[in-house]
């Protein structure tokens, strides 16, 4: 069923474009590994990547990784290696996930591109902005192979973004440069940190331009597109490719537009996803959403990558700032205020919650929030329970159920 339907969600063109940058970004790192140079940093989605490439350094996304896992179902299979060593189940699956497979020596990677393992670190770079599984999940390897671990200890909860948030950031950030130095071999250069911050600038304004597309009707684009087409605003970006290729995902998004080419033809309802994507159901849940006419038309989580306030004049502040003041990062009025606008832009008729059971980061339903959003909008809102890589916290025939009731209460609201 899944595949016949899948099909009713049109394929994006461009898709085969960022598959080869994908594969050159991990056979660039394989090299880079082999070849001792240049030096490999790994950086969390949302940490300072523009210093790192400033620096010279090749750059790893370990959560990218973590996704490959979950979208090629492996994850819950080596999970349970990583709770063996006493990692809880309850914690991040991309942690226990990644670290498992990396106890059992496999990688999805070999698989698409022939790499036999992931990337050795020769520094590992954190920033809490999104939770603090992360700096414990690059704690493993930096004692694993006993390299330099640094990082950013964000504030959290935020409502405004404060001068003296900034402030600290920034001076935490410089704070890394003298061990970035050493472990690349390279002197930070300032101009060449403003050349990225411009490039990564570039490349999120684009982004936010692609995501912006989904407020047409119809939709050119659904949410289980922008799952795959944000990869290079994560892993890319600072870089000019990521730039080059927004520009031709949009020109084909402008197309669809124009002609009113639906992602999903006989669109009826316009969804909103918020929280972790079900990595490992991607493709059903496409297939089970195209069958009832529904397009998911935003997210918080693809908008996750989108950094207004990169300013190369003042590359440090700005991107003290950009990382700051994300979603995951502020405290419930602000995501409420947030959502709500995302929302109306984007004609909305009803919510999808994703309560994700290993990342409480990133689920918003646990404090009463669909309850105030369903009574503040009249927009029906629903819970589904599930994560983003440990299926057996997911119910394949609960979620079907639980979705097609909820379209139902939408067609019936209509
Ligand atoms: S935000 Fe959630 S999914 Fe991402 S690393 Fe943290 S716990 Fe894991």
């Amino acid at each position: 069923m899944a595949e016949q339907e899948t099909k009713a969600r049109k394929t994006i063109a461009a898709t085969a474009h960022m598959k080869k940058l994908m594969a050159d970004h991990f056979l660039g790192l394989d090299r880079a590994k082999k070849e001792k140079t240049p030096k490999v940093a790994w950086c969390t989605s949302v940490g300072p990547a523009e210093l790192l490439r400033a620096l010279g350094f090749a750059v790893y996304f370990p959560e990218n990784h973590g996704a490959l896992l979950g979208a090629t179902r492996l994850a819950t299979d080596f999970i349970p290696a990583a709770n063996a060593i006493g990692y809880s189940p309850d914690i991040c699956s991309y942690l226990t996930s990644d670290v498992g497979a990396y106890l059992k020596g496999v990688t999805p990677l070999t698989k698409a591109y022939g790499i036999e393992s992931i990337p050795r670190a020769d520094v590992l770079v954190f920033n809490t902005n999104q939770c603090r599984d992360v700096q414990d999940w690059f704690s493993f390897y930096a004692r694993e192979w006993n390299v330099p671990i640094v990082g950013i200890h964000s504030h959290r909860n935020l409502g405004a973004v404060e001068q003296h948030h900034v402030a600290d950031i920034v001076a935490q950030m410089k704070a890394m440069i003298p061990t970035l130095e050493q472990v690349s071999g390279n002197r930070f250069d300032i101009d060449r940190l403003r050349e990225v911050v411009g490039l990564s600038l570039e490349c999120t304004k684009l982004w936010r331009q692609v995501l912006e597309c989904g407020a047409a009707r119809p939709a050119p684009l659904t949410f289980f597109d922008t799952t795959i087409h944000m990869a290079p605003a994560v892993v890319l970006r600072g870089l000019p490719e990521a730039v080059d290729y927004y520009k031709l995902l949009l020109k084909e998004l402008h197309e669809r537009i124009e002609n009113k080419v639906a992602a999903i033809d006989g669109e009826r309802h316009r969804l909103y996803w918020d929280g972790m994507p079900v990595w490992g159901k991607l493709r059903d849940l496409s297939g089970l959403f195209s069958s009832l006419k529904s397009t998911i038309v935003a997210s918080t989580y693809c908008n996750s990558w989108i950094f207004d306030a990169f300013d190369p004049s003042q590359p440090f502040e700005s991107m003290a700032q950009a990382y700051t003041e994300l979603f995951i990062v502020r405290d419930e009025s602000y995501k409420e205020a947030y959502m709500d606008a995302w929302i109306e832009d984007f004609a909305v008729d009803g919510v999808i919650f994703h309560d994700a059971r290993t990342c409480p980061n990133n689920s918003n339903s646990r404090y009463c929030m669909p309850q105030r959003m369903a009574g503040r909008l009249s927009v029906p809102t629903l819970v589904i329970n599930g994560d983003l890589n440990d299926l057996r916290c997911y119910s394949e025939e609960q979620t079907k159920t639980n979705i097609e009731a909820f379209i139902e209460q939408l067609d019936e609201k209509r």
